[in-house]
């Protein structure tokens, strides 16, 4: 070997050894800026300007379980005195993970029953502001019985509205959810009916803070002007922010609406309304409201042309929304609802074979008119308090539940048997 040769030896073995100390350091530091905190912002913005659009980074500073919260405020939002908004403070001090514009946070309750007992419930409210460092916020409506009924008020929303008071404290699991904003430059679409104004104000928030120049409409729909929540803050984020065109619908106006006018429409939100407001851009929809109104609007869009990928939906409740994409969740078969018939369900723990009945909406109803009781929360695939194993057999979904459910189980509210399938319950 000659010295020349000698000597690139040499330089080359220590240009590997630094290139490999430097990769190492590299990825040290990587590591490091991952791991940082979110941005504290200035009070008054939102916590953490980030990109909404994957849920990973939430999933990796969310805790696990229920952690608890200290009211810190208690707010009445609306004229007619049926929606409170609750600033929720963590009482370990700690900081809190940003969330996504549109996701809702679990409650387990723990509510006065008869003879000084208590009824645990679980139920969910979607975020209602953009992430702020230190609190979330939720906004709640008392929810009254069906009309011309006897049975007993909302539990939940009744006890939000009588029991819970600043300095009371909550059991509160992180924030989750499907149904989020996501970060780009077509024009944003919200959709809120009724209470269903709540993920759309968090949308709204945020977008106008970190997305100003995006040109994003608001069209909410109520009865009248006495349902409207939080319009002072609407009415002032419309007359700063040009791109905001904020439509008010009333279904029902009172003479004080129409004496002000203060609405744009009358009547409920609908596909005609759409079509002759909205510029013919490819705009994202995102809607949160009453079933009937989700049932509705989203086939309409569907049939005006709006793709899929375009429409962004969440019920409070149950819906019989289709998703013409087939839903793909972990631990569930990926496949639109239609089971054939002659489909058998066992439910193992209560000792019960049953023929699966094609009318019934999800497994829980169906167990519930078999008279097998099983828990259940929001009855939305959002809480999982129904989640239940499945010892044989496959299951679908109508569309991907906000709970992932884990591998081997399913959640009872928002599937139907696909083959036989055999439960835990
Ligand atoms: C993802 C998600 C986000 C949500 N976000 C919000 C939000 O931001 N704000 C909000 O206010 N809500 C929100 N909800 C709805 C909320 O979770 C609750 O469903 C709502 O507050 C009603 O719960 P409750 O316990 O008060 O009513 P429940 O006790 O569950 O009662 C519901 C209705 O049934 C009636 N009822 C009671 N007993 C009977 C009976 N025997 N027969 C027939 N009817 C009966 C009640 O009078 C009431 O009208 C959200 C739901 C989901 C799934």
């Amino acid at each position: 070997m000659t010295s020349l040769s000698l000597l690139l030896w040499i330089v080359s073995g220590i240009a590997l050894q630094l290139a490999v100390f430097l990769g190492i350091r590299f990825r040290h530091h990587w590591r490091g800026y991952r791991a940082l905190p979110p941005r504290t912002a200035a009070p008054g913005q939102p916590a953490a300007r980030g990109a909404p659009g994957g849920t990973g980074a939430i999933a990796a500073a969310a805790w696990p379980g229920f952690r608890t919260f200290r009211v810190d405020r208690k707010v009445v939002e609306d004229a007619g005195q049926s929606v409170c908004s609750f600033y929720l403070v963590p009482e370990d001090g700690q900081p809190l993970p940003p969330f996504l514009p549109g996701q809702f946070l679990t409650f387990r309750l723990d509510i006065p029953a008869a003879a000084e007992n208590t009824e645990q419930l679980v139920r969910c409210y979607s975020l209602s502001d953009a992430p702020r460092p230190g609190h979330y916020r939720v906004s709640i409506k008392r929810v009254p019985p069906p009309e011309g009924s006897r049975v007993a008020p909302g539990r939940a929303s009744a006890f939000f509205h009588d029991r819970v008071t600043a300095d009371s404290f909550l059991q509160v699991r992180a924030p989750s959810g499907h149904f989020h904003i996501n970060r780009g430059g077509d024009p944003v679409v919200l959709i809120g009916g009724g209470i269903g104004i709540t993920p759309m104000l968090s949308m709204l928030n945020w977008c106008l803070a970190e997305q100003p120049d995006r040109e994003i409409w608001l069209f909410y729909g109520v009865r009248n002007g006495r349902e409207l929540v939080m319009k002072p803050h609407l009415e002032t984020l419309a007359a700063e922010h040009p791109n905001f065109h904020l439509r008010l619908c009333f279904s029902a106006p009172l003479p004080e609406d129409l004496a002000a006018q203060n609405y744009l429409h009358k009547g409920r939100i609908d596909i005609n309304l759409l079509r002759l407001q909205l510029p013919l851009k490819p705009c994202h929809f995102y809607i949160c409201g009453p079933a009937p109104m989700l049932e509705a609007l989203v086939p309409a869009l569907d049939e005006w042309g709006v793709p899929d990928t375009h429409i962004h939906f969440e019920a409070f409740g149950p819906s019989s929304i289709k998703r013409k994409q087939p839903a793909t969740t972990p631990g569930a078969t990926a496949q639109a609802v239609g089971p054939a018939a002659g489909i058998v369900v066992t439910f193992a723990k209560s000792g019960k074979q049953v023929a699966w009945q094609p009318a019934a909406n999800n497994l829980l109803e169906f167990a519930e008119s078999n008279g097998i009781a099983a828990a259940y929360g929001c009855r939305a695939g959002s809480c999982g308090t129904c989640q239940t194993a499945i010892r044989a057999g496959e299951v679908a979904y109508r569309q991907p539940p906000d709970y992932d459910p884990e591998p081997g189980t399913c959640l009872l509210c928002s599937c139907t048997p696909k083959t036989d399938v055999t439960l835990e319950a």
